[in-house]
């Protein structure tokens, strides 16, 4: 089949990458660069992300590690051990050690509520924050969670959800990190575009997307269309309208900072519940040291955005950081906030749009992302069924 993608971010290069094997792919990327928002950028020494904090959720056992492998991609991940650390009141706990900080009748709540989660066992209509705010630390820690892995507060998340990634997490584990960092896996995929014969043209703004007898791309006809803008961004440039709901997109914060003390002695995430704004840092040079000159580490924090005060919510940020380096040396890289066409999610968990939307378009990336999958996670899930779906397209065609 002939098929082109618009746009080459994860989303579009795995899909491209899966199905170069057997079909004609053809990439348009806008800017000069592939990887869109998870991809390295390089400053004084120093490998920042254009989005990512260089993490994989479910590690070398997840959705996206699988993919990669089934494409032929080779990246080395690091699975995090331990997942991640909680600190509260100027220590360091791990999530079974939570529950001794508790008082009789909220430890017998909070463990309550784990093993409802753990068995599903949970009402699916109310929030994440309803489901855990009889007990006050189990809502900090929520947040800490939502905001670092969705960019959402507890009480914007769907229990339904979370449901799903509790799931998800009980089956493949928690984070890695990808050596070389994030573009390691954008240079493997497209390493593989390249073997099979793909073809990349970069900047090149796709204006027009018409689904007809045949699928169209500005003035180049296609079999079928992968579109990895947003669904958003792909009705206004399309000549069908499909969204049935709005998808809302979550916004956040990235702070990069050097430090030659280092902040965090594992591989995994420091979740800071008691910060006023940041939801958790991780230190990926503990994994790869080659992610920053050498003596020195690259610590991320993130947090998701609050208000639309974005001055106010990157100062409050930064006066986290002063607490939690508190005595240590540290400099400020880079300050990063996503929002509208360039957010952290193009639709939070819980407003994804479906991937498939006929038998010749199809939507990938964090727009469409499966149920309970953690950002690039719900991208390969997407991307899993959309390639199926089309060589199931193809089987019947021939
Ligand atoms: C601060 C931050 C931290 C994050 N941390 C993590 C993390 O640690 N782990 C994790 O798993 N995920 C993380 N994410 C999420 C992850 O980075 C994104 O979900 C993922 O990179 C999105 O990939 P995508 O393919 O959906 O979209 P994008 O990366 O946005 O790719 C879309 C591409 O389409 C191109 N494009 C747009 N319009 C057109 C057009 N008209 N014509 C041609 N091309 C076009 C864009 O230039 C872009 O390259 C984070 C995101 C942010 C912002």
């Amino acid at each position: 089949m002939k098929i082109g993608i618009v746009g080459g971010g994860l989303g579009g290069l795995l899909t491209g990458a899966l199905l170069s094997k057997n079909h004609e792919v053809v990439i348009f990327e806008k800017l000069p660069f592939l990887g869109g928002r998870f991809t390295n950028l390089e400053y004084e020494g120093f490998q920042l992300t254009t989005g990512a904090l260089h993490m994989i959720p479910h590690g070398d056992d997840g959705y996206l590690a699988q993919l990669l492998r089934k494409a032929g991609a080779n990246v080395k991940i690091i699975n995090s051990n331990p997942d991640g650390t909680f600190l509260i009141n100027g220590k360091e706990y791990l999530y079974r050690d939570l529950f001794s900080l508790l008082g009789f009748k909220d430890k017998i709540k909070a463990i309550t509520m784990s093993a409802k989660l753990k068995l599903g066992n949970v009402d699916k209509n109310i929030s994440f924050g309803e489901f855990l705010e009889d007990v006050e630390l189990a809502l900090k820690i929520g947040n800490a969670f939502t905001g670092w892995a969705l960019s959402l507060t507890a009480y914007e998340t769907p229990m339904s959800e979370i449901i799903e990634i509790a799931k998800n997490y009980y089956k493949f584990g928690g984070p890695g990190i990808p050596i070389g960092g994030c573009k390691a896996v954008i240079d493997k995929l497209l390493r593989i575009i390249k073997t099979n014969n793909g073809k990349i043209i970069k900047e090149y703004e796709v204006k027009k997307i018409e689904i007809d007898e045949k699928a169209y791309i500005d003035d180049y006809e296609f079999d079928v269309v992968v579109s990895n803008i947003s669904p958003i961004e792909t009705q206004k440039i399309c000549n069908i309208k499909f969204l049935k709901s709005k998808p809302k997109p979550s916004k956040g914060i990235k702070i990069s900072i050097a430090t030659k003390e280092g902040i965090i002695k594992h591989g995994g995430v420091l979740f800071t519940p008691e910060c006023e704004r940041i939801n958790g840092l991780n230190q990926v040079t503990n994994v790869d040291k080659s992610l920053a000159p050498e003596g020195w580490h690259l610590v991320m924090t993130h947090q998701a955005q609050i208000t639309n005060n974005v001055k106010k919510e990157i100062d409050l940020g930064l006066e986290d950081i002063d607490r939690l380096f508190k005595g240590k040396d540290y400099r400020i890289l880079h300050i990063q906030s996503y929002r509208e066409s360039w957010p952290v999610n193009h639709a939070s968990n819980g407003t994804d749009i479906d991937n498939i939307v006929n038998d010749k378009l199809f939507l990938v990336g964090d727009g469409c992302k499966g149920r309970g999958g953690i950002e690039v996670e719900g991208i390969a899930m997407g991307v899993l069924k959309v390639v199926n779906y089309i060589e199931h397209l193809n089987k019947k065609m021939n």
